[in-house]
This record gives C-alpha cells, sequence and structure tokens, in this order.
C-alpha cells in the first residue's frame, strides 16, 4: 500500500450467497466485528436482491455497498439485466465488472467489460475492474501481456477524469476461491506491471494515484504480508467476506503503514 496517494480498499464479492434476511444477519454481524474507523475503505459487493436490506443495515456503518455487474445499455430488451440508473437509484456506490467468473461462464469478453465499464462510470459508480490470467497462460509465461491487454481494452475511452472512478483488482484466476494464493511477490509484481500500464496511457503521476487491489484467497492469514506490499492497494474478497471475524481481520490488516 502507499496511502500516501491512493486509498486502500477492502471489498467483499458475495458472489451468489445470501438471501436479503441473511444480508441483514451478516451486515449486523459486521458492524460489531468491524473496526469503527478503519484505515481503508470498506465495500461489500452483494447480489442484486440483497443491495436494499444490504443498505439498509449498512446504514450509519463504514460499510459501503456495491453490486457484483452492471449491463451497458441505459434501458431496453434486455431480459435479466440491471442497468447503471438502477442501481445508483438503489443507493448503490460501487460495481464489479469483468469478474473472472462473468469471463468464464457468462460469455464476458474484454469488449463488452469495457461498455459495462464505461456504464458504470459515466452513471457516477465507482467501478471495480477485474483483471488477471488464467493457469494456463501463467505456466507459458504471458501473465504480463494478458493482463496488460485485459486492461488497455477494458479502459479504452477513459480519460483521467474517468478513471478517478476505476480500481483495479488483479485477480489471477488460478487463486479465485482455490484456496491457492498467490506469493506476495507475484502479486506486487502484477499490480506493478498494471500501474506501469496505466502510467504509459495517462502519466505516472496519474498512474499513482490508482487503487489495485489484489484478489484471490486472500484472507485473515495472509491479508497482512499482502497489503504490505508497495502496489497492492487492497483487496477483493470472495470467501473469506462471508465471515465476519475474517473479513474483520482483512480490515484491521489494512491499519498497517
Ligand atoms: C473473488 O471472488 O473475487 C475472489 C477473490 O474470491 P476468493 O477470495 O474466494 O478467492
Amino acid at each position: 500500500m502507499n496511502r500516501a496517494t491512493r486509498k486502500t480498499v477492502i471489498a467483499g464479492n458475495w458472489k451468489m450467497n445470501m438471501t436479503p434476511s441473511q444480508t441483514t444477519a451478516l451486515i449486523n454481524e459486521m458492524k460489531t466485528t468491524l473496526p469503527a474507523e478503519p484505515a481503508c475503505d470498506v465495500v461489500l459487493c452483494v447480489p442484486f436482491v440483497d443491495i436494499a436490506a444490504a443498505k439498509a443495515a449498512a446504514e450509519g456503518s463504514v460499510i459501503k455497498v456495491g453490486a457484483e455487474n452492471v449491463h451497458f445499455e441505459a434501458k431496453g430488451a434486455y431480459t435479466g439485466e440491471i442497468s447503471a440508473e438502477m442501481l445508483v437509484e438503489c443507493g448503490v456506490e460501487y460495481v464489479i465488472v469483468g469478474h473472472s467468473e462473468r469471463r468464464q461462464y457468462f460469455g464476458e469478453t474484454d469488449e463488452t467489460v469495457n461498455k459495462r465499464l464505461l456504464a458504470g462510470v459515466n452513471a457516477g459508480l465507482t467501478v471495480i475492474l477485474c483483471v488477471g490470467e488464467m493457469l494456463d497462460e501463467r505456466q507459458k509465461d504471458i501473465t504480463a501481456e494478458v493482463v496488460a491487454l485485459q486492461t488497455k481494452v477494458a479502459l479504452q475511452g477513459v480519460d483521467a477524469e474517468m478513471l478517478k472512478k476505476v480500481i483495479i483488482a488483479y485477480e489471477p484466476v488460478w487463486a479465485i476461491g482455490t484456496g491457492l494464493t498467490a506469493t506476495d511477490d507475484q502479486a506486487e509484481e502484477v499490480c506493478a506491471l498494471i500501474r506501469d500500464v496505466l502510467a504509459a496511457k495517462y502519466g505516472r503521476d496519474v498512474a499513482e494515484t490508482v487503487t489495485i487491489q489484489y484478489g484471490g484467497s486472500m484472507n485473515a492469514g495472509n491479508a497482512q504480508s499482502l497489503l504490505s506490499k508497495t502496489n497492492v492497494d487492497g483487496g477483493l474478497i470472495g470467501g473469506a467476506s462471508l465471515k465476519a471475524a475474517d473479513f474483520a481481520k482483512i480490515v484491521e490488516a489494512s491499519n498497517q503503514d
């Protein structure tokens, strides 16, 4: 982390877990376990149907509410989709785009990720853009190329002003939900590489202001050392964000200097 130039953000991704009543219960529990004044922004990205319950339960706490996806069109015949305007009216402040599960199971491409990112940013949402290589891409030693390309395409049409509303989450696909975590050095190396991609496009000063998270089996035990890395400015947390005590420990890990 480098708190001098950028925010640390710990965000949970609940995926397809939790009903509205379970959401209320878990957030109420988190309010008792989370530090009252965390050194980072704390976000929970929840299923669409849980947004109202999450907003109500999180009221008056440090928790901000996000969604897990957004459609790129403003309105129309897109059955099952949710627009950025709908999210904003529900009080959502953050949205994830390009999560590897969307890319793997729902045909998301770099181009549609770019369109979703633009829709989110233009509506005033802070977009958490996920990028990351598959295991075979790491084994073929093309992680840098894959992640750079994903980042560049996703940021097409995004100027420096819009970039203020973008967080990038480096999520090696082989580490998501597997219990395998990138080493601190692997996470740092790719987060630094993403920052270099940003520097080439926006200049070094702008690149230094962008929050770049690591995601992939981050947990209460490994968060502190991952977050100690200069270019790791937070975490996108799946499994551990469903446990109040574990999530609180990860947030506390961001209190280090
Ligand atoms: C994720 O869903 O983005 C994620 C990183 O999941 P997990 O922490 O469970 O690996």
